[in-house]
């Protein structure tokens, strides 16, 4: 019996979309015909997430996220996803609040990066998500991986990238240049891959337009919930 996957999402709603497609589509890929994934996704405003990022109060973004996942285990989840990396930095909240598991977004992408033998890899996403230690230390203390990011004006253009146009929908030709330089200069500083380590980034990166291999944490997210679904554990 296919159990129910429960996706934390919002952040920003452009990426819950694709989460939604990717949970269907490999779900139908896996069992044909007219199945799909069974899901609930709880959608928090992120309008209030991104100012209390901003302020700095992670606190308060702790005890949302724990709600949401409440609210999921209480509708029949099986387990929980949190649909953006940069709120892992709160993920000790959310496994407090919860009996059912919680798939770590950095776990896949971990296991996926050492299935390929990549152990010193970039990572692009927020300034969160680059800068505090909860993800990369994740990667380094889980997984034994490196990450680098790349530098501070760097970091700067990826993360305004991702919040005044990705999370909006907006999709530009510019900034995907911006983006491809980004990764050249992680390969040149070493990196034999890159983490899409922002939920949104896989509207505006595939593959075919990186210089290094492109682990997609959205994709990689998505693909081990239904691997969980599908399962008999
Ligand atoms: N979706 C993004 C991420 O994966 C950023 C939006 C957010 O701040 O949650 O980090």
């Amino acid at each position: 019996m296919m159990k129910t996957i429960g996706v934390i999402g919002g952040m920003s709603w452009e990426s819950s979309a694709e989460y939604y497609r990717l949970l269907n589509t490999y779900t139908k890929a896996r069992l044909g015909g007219h199945h799909n994934a069974r899901s609930l996704m709880a959608t928090v405003d992120f309008a209030d997430i991104e100012a209390l990022q901003r302020a700095g109060d992670w606190d308060a973004l702790g005890v949302q996220m724990a709600q949401a996942a409440t609210q999921l285990e209480r509708g029949g989840a099986g387990i929980v996803l949190l649909a953006t990396n940069t709120m892992h930095r709160v993920c000790a909240s959310i496994e407090a609040a919860i009996a059912i598991p919680f798939l770590h977004i950095a776990d896949p992408t971990g296991a996926a990066l050492r299935a390929a033998g990549v152990t010193r890899v970039g990572l692009l996403g927020t300034r969160y998500t680059m800068e505090q230690d909860f993800y990369v230390g994740r990667l380094r203390d889980v997984h034994g991986i490196e990450a680098i990011v790349p530098d501070d004006a760097a970091r700067a253009d990826v993360h305004r990238i991702i919040y005044d146009e990705l999370c909006h929908g907006n999709v530009k030709t510019e900034s995907r240049q911006i983006y491809q330089r980004t990764i050249e200069a992680l390969a040149q500083a070493g990196a034999h891959a890159v983490i899409l380590g922002c939920t949104e980034i896989t509207l505006l990166i595939r593959a075919e337009d990186s210089a290094l291999p492109v682990f997609d944490t959205t994709a990689l997210h998505a693909q081990a919930a239904v691997d969980w679904a599908l399962s008999d554990a």
